[in-house]
């Protein structure tokens, strides 16, 4: 099984989205913020969001996490459909949600995956585009599911990768880039390091020629400079590498990553799904990590990092790969 460090970084995967989510929630829709400007856990401005409170991202990841802690595969349409169905019930109330996702789960007739593809489908006919970064925003999780040694987990995962995105997102650019951030992730929890070219390399080669174009643009510029258009998957996967190249420590990462400004909730959690399995959620400080919560949780009901953790320590002691 996994080494105490590798287990670290798999919570950190998976709490310091959640972090990264909660600490751009109050500083969405803004211009970069300028590097004088102190970026901390706070209340959003509107009252939508508490401090501390994550959004939509770590919700949407939540039911992924669930269904690989019962022992749910991902290549299984039925654990597919469960998820499904959670990100439905969530999205009856849910204080934010992506216009792109809200289209699509209120598409789905029945609870099928079949059902789901074709909902993710219809809207990108309609709009003509679906890559929107709300299917890369929760694919932290589906890394643990594989993280056992060996080439067939690695394309396992990116097949479920690929999967879990298309749920809700048809274009090739979102499932290509839940795929890389995927593979990364699993690279950094086993290695430490994050491998993100060879990550690229897993594509067809007219893809990954795309791709390493994008990760060019993202280490050449602060995410502040890549700024206007990072609810765009790629343009959300590019501020979020260029966090992680430009910073040293995790909480400079996610802090980067939120003065990349806009999108900054999302940004932070796909900035904080690869720089926590990278840096291990030990990285984070315990006055980020302790007043963390979200749904599901309510006003009855607490659902904070403990609980994010006890998930993940169950997912990856469960093989399904
Ligand atoms: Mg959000």
């Amino acid at each position: 099984m996994l080494t105490p460090h590798q287990l670290d970084r798999a919570i950190g995967a998976v709490v310091a989205s959640a972090a990264g989510d909660a600490l751009g929630a109050s500083y969405e829709f803004q211009p970069p913020l300028d590097p004088s400007v102190p970026v901390e856990l706070r209340a959003g401005d509107d009252g939508l969001f508490e401090r501390a409170e994550w959004t939509d991202d770590t919700s949407m990841a939540v039911p992924i996490l669930q269904a690989l802690a019962r022992g749910g595969r991902l290549d299984d349409p039925a654990a597919l459909a469960a998820i499904v169905g959670e990100w439905i019930g969530w999205a009856r109330v849910p204080k934010g949600i992506g216009t792109q996702t809200r289209a699509v789960l209120s598409g789905i007739r029945h609870v099928t995956e079949g059902d789901a593809r074709a909902a993710a489908r219809a809207v990108h006919e309609q709009a003509g585009k679906s890559a929107g970064n709300g299917s890369l925003m929760r694919t932290g999780p589906v890394a643990l599911a594989y993280l056992i040694d060996g080439v067939g987990a690695a394309a396992a995962l990116a097949a479920a990768a690929r999967r879990v995105s298309e749920l809700t997102h048809f274009e090739t650019d979102a499932g290509d880039a839940c795929v890389i951030w995927s593979l990364a992730i699993r690279a950094a929890i086993l290695t430490g390091h994050a491998e993100l070219r060879a990550a690229v390399d897993t594509l067809p080669a007219d893809r990954a020629a795309i791709w390493h174009a994008r990760v060019d643009t993202a280490e050449a510029a602060l995410p502040s400079q890549l700024a206007d258009n990072n609810a765009w998957v790629v343009g959300a996967l590019e501020a979020a590498w260029s966090a992680i190249t430009h910073s040293e420590t995790l909480t400079d990462a996610l802090r980067l990553a939120v003065r990349a400004g806009n999108d900054t909730d999302t940004v932070g959690a796909i900035t904080g799904s690869l720089a926590g399995a990278i840096y291990g959620a030990s990285a984070l400080p315990a006055e980020w990590v302790e007043p963390l919560h979200g749904w599901p949780g309510d006003e009855f009901r607490v659902f904070g990092a403990p609980e994010l953790t006890e998930l993940v320590q169950r997912a990856v002691s469960v093989p399904t790969a």
